[in-house]
């Protein structure tokens, strides 16, 4: 029997008649032949309330009874869908972590898959059970206790599911009707993509586009499953949507497929500090043991003052911790392990990507991007390439219009 895995995110099963028309998606693919395991988030606002409540309770908590408590939201879901299923005649029953088993680490709160057999829930598929309703987002961990995945993981359940049941496709369920060229908040000239390829699909979770767990991509990636992001308030059908897969599959692909931005960035520069081998290590040693997300760096070519060597060392990080990164540089000073003659911090800036597995085989995509960028007239900051992405710091305050000119100047609104 050919297998589907449909996966429900919290806006999917906010209420009952939610569920219910999820339920009849899931009845129509049923209908259509498959087997189908559905893996569901908790209701919306729920994960939230359960988070509160236990930081609430207990503000130095147990990770175990977060976990305990926090995964119940799924196991509602589960419940109530696999009964929504069964009032259609639809034969289906729910399926907790420990059931399956999902196997998990026992890091708490932010678990990692280790296996999920699949036997118990093809034994079931064997009696004539149609769909198993699993609760995303948790697993078991080897020493028995629940475990959860970290915010957002029902997206990497469902693709580890489809990976470990050899599923045709996984569905993921959600409120947009797929993946755009760019934020359709910022210009009307968006497009829905067909396809998109596993690499640029990464690109552009990290940098924002919040439909899908970066993880889940990861492991999609990874495993060659085929990931479908569509609406789930829409009539449907198996053209809908955007289906992330392997590059083989999109035969031809424009250069640039979407334009990303990151609102919240800040540029910190280190004027002035000693070239010398180990300088490197002794500012992004301390800036990573405090926890900064380091992104773009960049050193300027060393040039000769009062004698030795200087340079100036510049990188960017989320504009939040900026008061972290600017307290360890200061202490890294006062304990003498670098030097540095000023600390310039410009929180007023936002970072702009175009991404496309495209450039690896086209020249010329830097010179169109600086180009469209300078008849804006928008200043370029801090400049850094990959295979597939150029990204660009400017000023905050450009950020709207960049991206504006950069799909027009990719012509990102037609297609391919
Ligand atoms: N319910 C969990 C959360 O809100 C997991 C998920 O929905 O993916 O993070
Ligand atoms: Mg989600």
């Amino acid at each position: 029997m050919p297998l589907l895995v449909m996966k429900f995110g919290g806006t999917s099963v906010a209420d009952l008649a939610r569920i219910k028309n999820a339920a009849l998606k899931v009845k129509r693919e049923v209908e259509r032949g498959y087997d189908v395991i559905v893996i569901v988030s908790a209701m919306s606002g729920k994960t939230n309330e359960l988070v509160g409540w236990v930081e609430q309770t207990s503000p130095l908590y147990d990770a175990r009874e977060y976990d305990a408590v926090v995964s119940s939201g799924e196991n509602v879901t589960a419940g109530l869908m696999a009964l929504t299923l069964q009032e259609m005649d639809v034969p289906a029953r729910s399926w907790q972590g420990w059931q399956v088993p999902i196997n998990t680490t026992s890091a708490h709160a932010s678990a990692r898959f280790k296996s999920i057999p699949s036997d118990n829930i093809n034994a079931k598929f064997a009696e004539g059970f149609k769909v198993a309703v699993v609760a995303g987002f948790q697993g078991v961990s080897p020493e028995g206790r629940i475990t959860t995945l970290g915010r957002g993981g029902s997206d990497t359940t469902a693709v580890a599911f489809a990976a470990a049941f050899n599923a045709e496709r996984c569905d993921i369920y959600t409120d947009v009707d797929g993946i755009y060229t760019t934020d359709p908040r910022i210009t009307d000239k968006a497009r829905k993509l067909d396809k998109i390829a596993f690499e640029e699909m990464l690109e552009l979770a990290s940098l924002g586009a919040k439909v899908l767990q970066t993880r889940s991509v990861e492991l999609a990636m990874r495993f060659k499953v085929r990931l479908r992001v569509l609406s789930s308030f829409e009539e449907t059908d198996e053209n809908s949507g955007t289906l992330v897969c392997d590059e083989d599959e999109i035969m031809e692909s424009k250069v640039v497929s979407g334009v990303a931005y990151s609102r919240d960035e800040a540029k910190i520069t280190l004027v002035t500090v000693a070239d010398r081998p180990g300088i490197a290590a002794a500012i992004f040693g301390p800036l990573s043991e405090a926890g900064v997300n380091v992104d773009m760096i960049v050193q300027n070519i060393s040039e000769k003052a009062d004698g030795g060597a200087v340079t100036d060392m510049t990188f960017s990080c989320p504009v939040n911790q900026v008061a972290r990164a600017c307290k360890a540089m200061e202490d890294a000073k006062a304990a003498g392990s670098i030097n540095f003659v000023e600390l310039n911090v410009d929180s007023d800036v936002a970072k702009i990507s175009v991404v496309g597995i495209g450039m690896r085989s086209h020249a010329g995509v830097a010179a169109t991007m600086f180009k469209a960028l300078s008849a804006e007239n928008v200043n370029i900051k801090v400049i850094s390439t990959s295979e597939i992405k150029i990204s660009v710091l400017i000023d905050r305050k450009y950020m709207e219009l960049a991206v504006q000119a950069l799909h027009d100047a990719f012509e990102l609104d037609k297609a391919g």
